[in-house]
């Protein structure tokens, strides 16, 4: 049992503070620890990172005396400006923190604390409702249209700012960049926060006039929008937790006051040279992300071949729905198989599964599973 799940009531809380009484943090998904399990419910990437992050890493440890004595780069300079090349941007559009999960929480505190109200998909990441708990943000929540997309104009009301995980979670759906443009254009005064943990795996509509998905090429253009991104998914680095924004300079500027009146050091040493290293290895990451997509592709072609709906997905793992619907009840067929997938108890989406993308092998093992239920 992790230390969110614990029961106040058996708990003495006598020492704690109310804020710490009263909150109800984020329980991750499960980290089980058996053999042959065929884990597919935390959106992991199946392939090992870029060799050279390694590398990074061990040229650290060796040079320890120096390396790890001392504290590393408070701003990550050398990761900062590898990033700001890749995407053509300057160094001072760019925020690095541990994990996306730090940094969304940061622009929650930088951006949210407001009278007006934060609006966000009813159905999304379910981290923001903590962090807006967390922070005393009055959080309104949109509901998903009934094609479970999100509609960009049910977001007119006045606010403070908006937060969309792009692709979605756990949908996978993608919001064109004309509907980020719009909800930018719109709310002028409020910050508009793209949650892109997954956009390395997502491809334009045929019918777009854009061809790229990423928010970042529209950052230059509206002065309110922030755009995270992680290293845990399409980099394969979850367990490195490094964890990026871009935005105006301005924008920027604010995460880091909020960070250094937190922790000046949320990256260490050894972080910050494996994400760089990450960064500058281009066609691993390129190649992997491709054979993900190709993975993703061909799953969504044998869950549909099993009369599964398939929703189509942008990110690297799918939603989908058994004929019958009894998600839940398939869930644990496969769970007494050792394959975990993720199952919300949720209006509107508990006949779903979301389904993270794995290797073949594992793959495999999922469909010969289904067929034999
Ligand atoms: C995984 C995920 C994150 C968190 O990423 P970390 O960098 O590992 O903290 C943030 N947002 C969404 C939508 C995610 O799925």
């Amino acid at each position: 049992m992790s230390d969110s799940t614990i029961d106040n009531r058996n708990t003495d809380t006598r020492l704690w503070s109310n804020k710490a009484k009263n909150l109800s943090p984020y329980v991750p998904g499960e980290q089980p620890q058996h053999d042959n399990l065929c884990k597919l419910n935390t959106n992991e990437n199946p392939f090992p990172p870029s060799a050279k992050v390694g590398e990074a890493i061990s040229a650290v440890l060796a040079n320890q005396a120096d390396d790890l004595r001392l504290y590393p780069a408070p701003e990550s300079d050398d990761l900062r400006a590898a990033l700001a090349q890749l995407h053509g941007l300057d160094s001072k559009q760019v925020f690095v923190g541990n994990g996306s999960d730090e940094v969304l929480a940061l622009a929650f505190a930088s951006f949210f604390m407001k009278e007006q109200p934060l609006l966000a998909p009813d159905i999304s990441y379910s981290f923001y409702p903590v962090y807006a708990q967390t922070f005393g943000i009055n959080l309104v929540q949109i509901a998903l249209a009934d094609d479970l997309s999100v509609d960009a104009n049910d977001y007119s009301q006045p606010c403070s700012g908006i937060i969309i995980a792009n692709p979605n979670a756990p949908t996978g759906l993608l919001l064109s960049l004309a509907d980020i443009r719009k909800l930018a254009s719109a709310h002028p005064d409020a910050v508009i926060v793209i949650d892109e943990a997954y956009i390395d795996f997502a491809y334009a509509a045929e019918d777009s006039s854009d061809k790229a998905v990423s928010a970042i090429s529209l950052i230059n253009e509206f002065d309110n929008l922030l755009v995270t991104q992680t290293f845990s998914k399409s980099r394969s680095l979850a367990g490195l937790r490094v964890g990026m924004a871009f935005g105006n300079a301005s924008l920027i500027e604010a995460l880091t006051r909020m960070k250094n009146s937190f922790n000046s050091y949320p990256l260490d040493k050894l972080a910050q040279a494996g994400a760089t290293a990450s960064v500058l290895d281009k066609p691993y990451f390129e190649e992997t992300c491709q054979q993900v997509i190709d993975l993703r592709e061909s799953l969504t072609a044998d869950l549909t071949t099993l009369g599964y709906q398939v929703l189509p997905s942008h990110a690297n793992f799918i939603f989908a729905r058994p004929k019958e619907g009894n998600a839940s009840m398939v869930a644990n067929a496969l769970r007494e198989q050792g394959i975990i997938v993720r199952h919300f108890n949720q209006p509107r989406i508990e006949e779903y599964l979301r389904i993270t993308i794995g290797t073949k092998a594992q793959h495999e093992r999922l469909i010969n599973a289904l067929k034999a239920l």
